[in-house]
C-alpha cells in the first residue's frame, strides 16, 4: 500500500452489559487492540443498545466506567483510537430514527438474535427489535469500511448494508456500504458452562466464562470445570458430544497462535481432559494476568477515566455530527440554522 493511501476506518461496539471475557478479547478486541495503526479505530461503548433489556441505572454506570477501564488496559490507546460513549453523541439516536423509517419491518423480524434475545425475555421491548437499526446507524455514522465482528454480529452487518444500500437508492450517494470482517482463528469461544451457547457479558450463570478480571484461581477453576464429554479424544471436531473439548481447543489454539494440527500434535500424548484442561489454563492465566493487573491500575483513577472518554466524544462527535446534518438534509428536513 502507498504510504499516503488513506486508512481504513473501522467502527466497533461493545455493549457495557457485565465484565468482559475471554471470548470478547479473542473474537474482538484483540482484532481492535492490533489494527491500531493500521486502521482508524472508533471504538463505541453501546449503553443505547443496552437499555434494549432492564437495566439497574447504577450498575449501567459502572460497567460502562470499567468496561472502558477494561479496554484501555486490554491496549487502546486514546491517542490512536477514538473510544467513546455512544449516549454522548446525540447524533446516533437521531440517525437511528430516520434510518428505522425505511427499514422494512420483516428484515428485523428475522434476526436471529432478536429471535433468540425475545424468548429469554418475559416481555420485548420494541427497542429489542429496533437494536439493529441503531447498530447501523452506530456504523455509517463514521462512513466506516469495516466493522471486526465476531460470528454472532454477522447478520447485523449485512443488515446494515441492505440499509445503507437503500438509503442510498432513495436519497442518493450517502453513506459507505460496510464490511464485516471476522477473524478467522478463535471467532467463537463458547460458554464453558454449555459449549452449545456463545460466552456472553449477560449471561450470569457461574463458570459460564473466563473474566478479564479474574484472578489467576478463578480463571483456573472455571476451565477445570468446563463441561466435556465422557471420552477422551483431545481433537477438534464437530461432533454435538466434542462441542466443550473443540472450545478448549479452539481458546488454546487462539492464544498460542498455532495451527489446528499443531494444537492437536501438542495434545496427542496427553493423559485425557485434566491434562487438557491444566495446559489450557495455563495459556489463559499467562495471557489474562497482564491485563487485569493495567485494569485494576485504571479503574481507581475515575477523573482520568472521565477525562479520557470526554476527549473520545469530542472526537466521535466532530465526525457523526456533520453526518447526521447531511442525513437530514437528504431526507428533507428543514435546516434549523440560517445560511
Ligand atoms: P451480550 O451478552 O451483552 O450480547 P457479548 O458477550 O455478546 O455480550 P457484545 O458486546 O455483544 O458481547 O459484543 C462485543 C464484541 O465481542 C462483538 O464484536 C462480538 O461479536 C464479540 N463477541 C461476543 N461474544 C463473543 C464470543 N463468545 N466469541 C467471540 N467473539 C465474541
Ligand atoms: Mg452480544
Amino acid at each position: 500500500m502507498p504510504h499516503d493511501a488513506p486508512r481504513r476506518r473501522v467502527l466497533s461496539g461493545i455493549q457495557p452489559s457485565g465484565a468482559l471475557h475471554l471470548g470478547n478479547w479473542v473474537g474482538a478486541i484483540r482484532q481492535w487492540v492490533a489494527g491500531q495503526d493500521r486502521r482508524e479505530n472508533f471504538i463505541c461503548i453501546v449503553d443505547l443498545h443496552a437499555i434494549t433489556i432492564t437495566q439497574e441505572p447504577a450498575l449501567l454506570k459502572r460497567r460502562t466506567r470499567e468496561l472502558a477501564a477494561m479496554l484501555f488496559a486490554c491496549g487502546i490507546d486514546p491517542e490512536r483510537t477514538t473510544l467513546f460513549v455512544q449516549s454522548h453523541v446525540r447524533a446516533h439516536a437521531e440517525c437511528a430514527w430516520i434510518l428505522g423509517c425505511i427499514t422494512p419491518l420483516g428484515w428485523l423480524e428475522r434476526m436471529t438474535q432478536y429471535k433468540a434475545k425475545a424468548q429469554q425475555q418475559k416481555s420485548v421491548s420494541t427497542g429489542l427489535l429496533t437494536y439493529p437499526v441503531l447498530q447501523t446507524a452506530d456504523i455509517l455514522l463514521y462512513d466506516a469500511d469495516e466493522v471486526p465482528v465476531g460470528e454472532d454480529q454477522k447478520q447485523h452487518i449485512e443488515l446494515a448494508r441492505d440499509i445503507a444500500l437503500r438509503f442510498n437508492q432513495i436519497y442518493g450517494e450517502t453513506f459507505v456500504v460496510p464490511e464485516g470482517v471476522i477473524p478467522e482463528v478463535g471467532a467463537r469461544v463458547m460458554g464453558l458452562d454449555d459449549p452449545t451457547q456463545k460466552m456472553s457479558k449477560s449471561a450470569d450463570a457461574r463458570d459460564h466464562a473466563v473474566l478479564l478480571d479474574d484472578s489467576d484461581e478463578q480463571i483456573d477453576r472455571a476451565i477445570r470445570r468446563a463441561v466435556t464429554d465422557s471420552g477422551r479424544d483431545i481433537v477438534f471436531s464437530n461432533a454435538p458430544e466434542k462441542a466443550g473439548v473443540k472450545n478448549l481447543l479452539t481458546i488454546y489454539q487462539a492464544l498460542t497462535a498455532k495451527t489446528r494440527s499443531e494444537v492437536e500434535a501438542d495434545f496427542a500424548g496427553s493423559r485425557g481432559y485434566g491434562d487438557l484442561k491444566r495446559r489450557v489454563a495455563e495459556v489463559v492465566v499467562e495471557a489474562i494476568r497482564p491485563i487485569r493487573l493495567r485494569y485494576q491500575e485504571l479503574i481507581a483513577n475515575e477523573d482520568e477515566l472521565d477525562r479520557l472518554l470526554a476527549l473520545g466524544a469530542g472526537a466521535a462527535r466532530a465526525q457523526a455530527e456533520p453526518k447526521v446534518e447531511l442525513v437530514k438534509e437528504r431526507v428533507g428536513f428543514l435546516p434549523a440554522r440560517a445560511r
